[in-house]
């Protein structure tokens, strides 16, 4: 009996852990992405039922756990403004770290860590859930604009944050060699502590232009604490689950250090350039030529060729279904379309595709950078929708700027450039944007949505 019932177990885990590498498989298609979501969600719920059979609990506590868990999570997401699901998604990275925490502290106490390969996994663990729960609550500060964005250093940081590691990774020799000491448990606390110290003083200097590689980073360090969790546990389905999460992180923090032309040493030690309010030198020439809804749309009705790049003050403006709405306008007046989407862009990985996606845009009408890059040359209208870091030219034109050398997507090479924004503010990086100032650039100011909804009201008057 028990032998089948160890088989069920193993083919349900196999069954969930195939079911998220489809789930995974199926998130790099935007067409596909609703349905992989599924998916991964279904092989979880198979992971859930199956572990509860496995663990032998009585399941009270567990359903306690589960009710109040899940009704906090269905009320967050239904409330969340989309704004706000950048930070929302940094503080679900943040409750990871902390499970996995929690699960190697509770598991020193109740299982005492007595061979060296179980001393290692629950100090794993925690050190790696402290340092993804404190990072990730530091990252959610800064998205949510409740401390500045800014990267905030003291002078002595690197040091005080070299002792740290060397501290932890002392005591944490000293910890896995001697488990039952009976000094081992103050050892224990402190590394805890150290490590939360750590996701603070390791996170606070990062900011600016280089957020996305620390969000996608500390995702994957919450997938790692899992996985060690997973072997505290002795539980397949989690090792498995927390190192899809923990290896797809790091993929996308590759893609992130690519997107922003930097290497991930360079992010996490150099940091994002302290001068960045500083306004660079060659920005603001000139004056910005503010251009009328009314002119806009001459100048859209003659175009052939438009290019349209969201940033975060689409997301800002909920504007998606306006501008999906405008695209299918001018390209019934006879334009080619396209939208070209930076990896950056916006305040998560993925977030102007998603907005895209469900605004119902053309797949076929998506288009990376660097395949738009090349032909903006010889496209008549380039609308810039709230986005303003990912079409700055100072990455391309000013050594001294900070995101000198962050590969951008070329607006200002179309044969005219209009810009929706709300006025001449900075975005997230906090520098003077060249591209507003440029001869063949026109500012056009309101809010993204409105501006917009003008624009499709002149298309259907005419
Ligand atoms: P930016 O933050 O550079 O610029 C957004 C612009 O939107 C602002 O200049 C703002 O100007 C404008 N805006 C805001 N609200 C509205 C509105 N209602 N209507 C019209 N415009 C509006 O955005 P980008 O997408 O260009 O760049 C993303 C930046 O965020 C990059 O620096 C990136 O590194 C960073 N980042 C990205 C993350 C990711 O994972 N993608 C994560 C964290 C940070 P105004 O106020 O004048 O309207």
């Amino acid at each position: 009996m028990t032998d089948y019932i160890d088989t069920f177990i193993n083919l349900g885990y196999i069954l969930a852990s195939i079911l998220f590498i489809l789930g995974i498989k199926m998130l790099s298609k935007p067409h596909r992405a609703r349905q992989g979501n599924l998916v991964s969600a279904v092989g979880m719920l198979i992971a859930v039922v199956v572990s509860l059979f496995e663990c032998c609990l009585t399941f009270e506590w567990v359903l306690v756990g589960l009710i109040i868990g899940a009704s906090i999570g269905v009320m967050a997401a239904r409330l969340v403004q989309m704004t706000a699901m950048p930070q929302m998604v940094a503080l679900l990275n943040g409750f990871g770290g902390i499970a996995s925490l929690l699960v190697g502290w509770e598991t020193y106490h109740s299982e005492s860590a007595e061979t060296i390969f179980m001393s290692a996994s629950i100090l794993l663990t925690v050190l790696i859930g402290g340092v993804a729960f404190s990072g990730s609550l530091i990252a959610y500060a800064k998205l949510a604009e409740r401390i500045p964005g800014k990267p905030m250093r003291f002078s002595g940081q690197q040091p005080v944050n070299a002792a740290i590691i060397a501290a932890i990774l002392l005591g944490a020799l000293i910890f896995v060699m001697n488990p039952a000491a009976p000094w081992s448990y103050p050892l224990f606390v402190v590394i805890m502590i150290l490590s939360l110290a750590l996701g603070i003083l390791g996170i606070t200097p990062i900011g600016g232009a280089d957020m996305p590689v620390v969000i996608a980073l500390l995702n994957s360090y919450s997938g790692l604490a899992a996985c060690a969790a997973g072997f505290i546990l002795l539980n397949n389905v989690l090792i498995v689950a927390g190192a899809l999460v923990g290896a797809s992180g790091f993929i996308l923090t590759g893609i992130m250090c690519k997107a922003m032309n930097r290497s991930l040493g360079n992010v996490l030690f150099a940091g994002f350039q302290t001068t960045a309010r500083k306004i660079d030198p060659g920005a603001g020439q000139g004056e910005a030529k503010a251009i009328s809804p009314e002119d806009a749309y001459y100048v859209l009705e003659a175009a052939r060729s438009v290019v349209f790049v969201p940033g975060y003050g689409m997301a800002v403006a909920q504007a998606q279904h306006a501008v999906r709405e405008l695209g299918e306008i001018v390209a019934n007046n006879g334009a080619e379309v396209r939208y070209a989407i930076h990896p950056v862009a916006g305040r998560m990985p993925g977030h102007m595709n998603v907005l895209l996606a469900e605004a119902n845009v053309v797949y076929e009408q998506l288009a990376e950078m660097d395949s738009v890059n090349p032909i903006m040359e010889t496209v008549d209208v380039c609308i810039v929708i709230g986005a303003n870091d990912v079409v700055n030219p100072a990455a391309r034109e000013v050594a001294s700027s900070p995101i000198y050398g962050m590969p951008i997507i070329n607006a200002d090479k179309a044969k005219s450039v209009i810009v929706l924004k709300r006025s001449m503010a900075s975005g997230f990086a906090g520098i003077e944007n060249p591209l507003f100032y440029k001869e063949n650039c026109r500012m056009l100011f309101g809010d993204a949505k409105a501006t917009l909804q003008q624009l499709i009201g002149e298309f259907k008057e005419s």
